[in-house]
């Protein structure tokens, strides 16, 4: 039974799929016209342990993630000028250009950060049809209005607009200081479709002339055209809850009558020394940064496992020190139970992955997790305690099972410190950082060892 916590009862409640094996999940995308720095990236490794204890559990998983590709205005509010349209000018590219580079880049640092790929992830701008049509369904329902510039949700319409955030329209309206615009019923009406001007960079024809859609909308209409009517556990940040949020449940549920996602689940927040993340402060740091910094991806995702994914999580960069360096001796102990011949009593086993599977399913408690991962790492050496923890790395994603550190067989074990220095410097090269590199060999040979780098990795030897 795993029990996940839902945003809009602010329970823990058992998941209870609609297909019984099936869980269908939608997650709110990366917008791609910047970097998704490391903020972003929590988010997404909070989806990936989902999707990973989901799997664990013995469910099968059917996930949507959307690429936001169209671009949305500057506030979640609909004022501004359109992000994409601003990266393109600026950078003199096509709005198409800018999301592929971003949406690969997006891809490549989640492969570098072990997150798993939806086994859908629709691009917004190739499900515009959609969009109008849901659009059109909404009007047709006595939902939306035409004003001259778009056509808008009417929230008067919708009773219990606000039921996920709990704040009431007052509240709403202040939190995301929406502009009044004169044509619009309620000032937190939001657009479903946007007139665009001549000179507007992305538009489309539609029924209302040539337009582009609003943000909202667009999770919305790909989550009605992958999943139906009804889906089960919908996944995002806490930042949607008030907006984003709130109006893919107002849209959704006055189009189809009934509730449409059963579980809602929200990341909390990465913060950078105690505060928040902002470019103006120059704190935005992206994967990339830090392999600029000398540390592996990995040792950012071991730091995100720490932290329970409902609590704030404040980025250091010696918290992040910290991290890779309780990485590198996770490995060595791992090394260390991997290169045993010895055994250990299968009811110890049993009892070690019984509480794995406690701390997982009660709402993913997975720095718990990692402390009975390490409390069985500190059991006398097995092999035995090797293979279990590469079943906990199922759930974790910390590459456990490519451990290897090369051992001459007839020379005395290599001392740890020399271990991690050889990681630390593979993590150098990884991030090109050849004079680190360079200086940590150094470092390793000072202490008595050669590192030779091959095609399967590096290898530590003594030197005579
Ligand atoms: P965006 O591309 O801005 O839509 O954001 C992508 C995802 O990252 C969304 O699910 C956001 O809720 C989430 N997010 C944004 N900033 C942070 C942050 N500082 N910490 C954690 N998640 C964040
Ligand atoms: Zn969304």
């Amino acid at each position: 039974m795993l029990k996940i916590y839902n945003t809009l009862t602010r329970k823990k409640e058992t998941l209870k799929p609609i297909k019984p094996k099936t869980v269908t999940m939608y997650s709110c995308g990366p917008t791609v016209y910047n970097f998704a720095h490391i903020g972003n990236m929590r988010t997404y490794i909070f989806m990936d342990i989902l999707r990973r204890s989901l799997k664990f559990c013995g469910f099968k998983i059917r996930g949507v993630m959307n690429i936001t590709d169209v671009g949305h205005l500057l506030s979640d509010a609909d004022e501004g000028e359109d992000k994409m349209a601003l990266a393109a000018r600026r950078q003199q590219k096509t709005p198409q250009e800018i999301a592929d580079f971003y949406t690969q880049v997006f891809f490549e640092d989640c492969k570098k950060l072990n997150i798993g790929s939806p086994e859908v992830v629709p691009k917004a701008t190739e499900h515009i049809a959609e969009m109008i049509a849901y659009v059109e369904g909404l009007i047709k329902g006595g939902y939306a209005y035409e004003t001259d510039d778009g056509i808008y949700f009417d929230i008067a319409a919708f009773s219990s607009y606000g039921a996920l955030s709990r704040l009431d329209l007052e509240e709403q309206i202040a939190g995301a200081r929406v502009e009044v615009n004169s044509q619009k019923r309620h000032p937190a009406d939001f657009a479903l479709w946007k007139k665009a001007e001549p000179n507007h960079i992305m538009q489309w024809d539609s029924p209302w002339g040539r337009g582009y859609p609003g943000w909202h909308i667009e999770c919305s209409a790909m989550a009605k055209k992958y999943f139906g009517k009804v889906f089960d556990i919908h996944t995002g940040g806490v930042d949607h809850i008030p907006i984003h949020h709130e109006n893919e449940i107002a849209q959704s549920e006055a189009l189809e009558g009934c509730k449409t996602v059963q579980y809602w689940m929200h990341g909390e927040f990465m913060l950078v020394d105690g505060g928040k993340m902002s470019k103006s402060l120059g704190n935005t740091y992206t994967v990339k940064d830090l392999q600029e910094r000398g540390y592996s991806p990995l040792s950012f995702r071991y730091f995100c496992l720490n932290a329970h994914y409902r609590k704030k999580l404040n980025f250091t960069f010696e918290g992040l020190s910290a991290a890779q360096t309780a990485l590198f001796r996770l490995y060595v102990q791992l090394f260390k139970h991997k290169s045993s011949a010895a055994k250990t009593d299968a009811d110890v086993l049993a009892r070690y992955k019984d509480e794995f599977i406690s701390a997982v399913t009660d709402d993913l408690n997975i720095p718990l997790c990692l402390g009975i991962l390490w409390t069985m790492l500190k059991e006398p050496f097995s092999a035995d305690i090797y293979k279990t923890a590469l079943e906990f790395d199922t759930i974790l994603g910390l590459n456990l099972a490519e451990v290897r550190e090369a051992q001459d067989e007839t020379a005395a074990p290599i001392p740890d410190e020399v271990i991690t220095l050889a990681r630390q410097r593979q993590a150098a090269r990884e991030a090109k950082l050849w004079a680190e590199s360079d200086r940590l060999r150094e470092e390793i040979a000072q202490l008595g060892y050669a590192v030779e780098d091959g095609k399967d990795g590096y290898k530590l030897k003594a030197r005579n």
